[in-house]
């Protein structure tokens, strides 16, 4: 059995998680050609989310529920560490990042992995959200795509950027 690895997407954090996405291509000897593509990531598309998660995390996550403004367990939590997605455990913000905006949801300025402007390694992605009412960005997982929250554009400098995101889907690990 020949195994070839074609690396799609590889990040290596400094924290010593990686966040991977691998698939592998598997040829079976005498010829038969490709076996099929199978996928390494730590997301599965037939992962039952309302067996795994709890209601809320269910409707906040999978269906892009808000939690109630003052009433997550992170809002005013200070510990050192990593937050980590309740779904797919990929991280996501780092307490250093994190700030009190007022606005009752914890608030990051910006996610684990950016560099500069450069928002390519971190395990986020933006999308275009107009279920605000007004013109907004949704964000998402890039995992799993597990809705987080939403980004403004008034946060504190460097970046300008507030990352409202909800407790509910957060895991911290302390350093
Ligand atoms: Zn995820």
């Amino acid at each position: 059995m020949k195994l070839t690895y074609r690396i799609v997407e590889f990040h290596i954090y400094i924290n010593g998680w990686t966040c991977i996405q691998i698939e592998s291509l598997i040829s079976g000897v005498g010829g038969t050609g490709r076996g099929g593509l199978r996928s390494l990531t730590r997301y599965d598309e037939d992962t039952d989310w309302q067996k795994k998660l709890t209601p809320e995390q269910y409707v906040v996550t999978r269906e892009k529920g808000t939690e109630v403004p003052f009433s997550g367990i992170y809002l005013n939590h200070s510990e050192v560490g990593m937050y980590h997605c309740v779904c797919c455990e990929t991280p996501l913000f780092s307490s250093e990042a994190k700030y009190d905006s007022g606005t009752g949801w914890p608030s990051f300025k910006e996610a684990h992995g950016t560099w500069g402007q450069d928002e390519s390694h971190a395990c986020i992605i933006r999308r275009p959200d107009n279920s605000l009412g007004s013109a907004g960005t949704e964000v998402l997982c890039k995992n799993c795509d597990a809705h987080l929250g939403h980004v403004f554009d008034d946060g504190p400098d460097p970046s300008g950027q507030r990352f409202c995101i909800n407790s509910v889907l957060l895991n911290q690990n302390k350093h």
